[in-house]
């Protein structure tokens, strides 16, 4: 687990006015943080920049207190689960969890390993065989997040990981989340449009309106009647 900070975060894409700017947060080792805000508001484009996917324009991002802004996305210990679950549909469930680990060269044996206690706390054990056309959509979305679990990363990102879901799916892997944030203890940060999800899974809530953070505090906090 790590902690990040964003200091002064600005995006702007070529010469458009700035979709981020003057953003600032401090996430702290082991913390879930749950970002909400309207559609177009720079959610995905703040994660994608955290995981190396998108350039900084201005402003500072540390992890664990050292400057990562220039850092390659393999450098960075941070794995993101998108939306749309991003499966190779040709691989097995196992080679889709164990392609990132084979690329950086591991042995096929610590693979097996790592994947198979992946899969064990995702409890998709057996399903590891099979290709992704041949799962639910809740199986799919836990095979994305064991892709990310086996790099073992110090900071996970989640950009609606559940939207794609019907309601009774959703309320099963909100609970499976908070258990894995429980178990791994890695820091989360974690985008959503639904109010259960953030004020459920997040330690802080983050709100997000037109580039800047409006607001962040605990649940309990932040959806206290006024
Ligand atoms: P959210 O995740 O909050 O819905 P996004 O981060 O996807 O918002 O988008 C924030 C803003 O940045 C939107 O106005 C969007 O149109 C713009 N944007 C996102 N990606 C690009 C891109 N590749 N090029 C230009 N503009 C983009
Ligand atoms: P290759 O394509 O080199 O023959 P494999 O077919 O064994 O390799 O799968 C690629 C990787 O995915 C392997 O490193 C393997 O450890 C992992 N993998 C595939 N299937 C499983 C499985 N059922 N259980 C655990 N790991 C698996």
């Amino acid at each position: 687990m790590a902690s990040l900070s964003l200091r002064n975060i600005k995006k702007a894409y070529g010469n458009n006015a700035p979709v981020i700017e003057g953003l600032n947060l401090e996430v702290g080792k082991g913390e879930f943080v749950v970002f909400v805000g309207p559609s177009g508001c720079g959610k995905s484009t703040l994660l994608r920049m955290i995981a190396g996917l998108e350039d900084i324009t201005g402003g500072d991002l540390l992890i664990e207190g050292e400057r990562a802004n220039e850092l390659h996305p393999s450098e960075r210990g941070i794995a993101m689960v998108f939306q749309s679950y991003a499966l190779y549909p040709h691989m097995t469930v196992g080679e889709n969890m164990g392609f990132a680990l084979r690329l950086s060269g591991m042995d096929k044996r610590a693979i097996k390993e790592a994947v198979g206690r992946a899969a064990e706390v995702l409890r998709i054990t057996h399903l590891l065989d099979r290709k992704p056309a041949a799962l639910s959509g809740g199986q799919r979305q836990r095979v994305a997040i064991g892709r990310a679990i086996v790099r073992q990363p110090k900071v996970f990102l989640f950009d609606e990981p559940l939207s794609n879901l019907d309601a009774s799916l959703r309320v099963q892997m909100r609970i499976e989340l908070a258990r894995l944030h429980r178990e791994l203890g890695t820091t989360m940060v974690y985008v959503t449009h639904d109010q259960v999800e953030a004020m459920t899974l997040g330690d802080r809530i983050a709100v997000f309106n037109a580039g800047k953070l409006e607001q962040v505090g605990p649940p309990i906090q932040l959806y206290r009647e006024p």
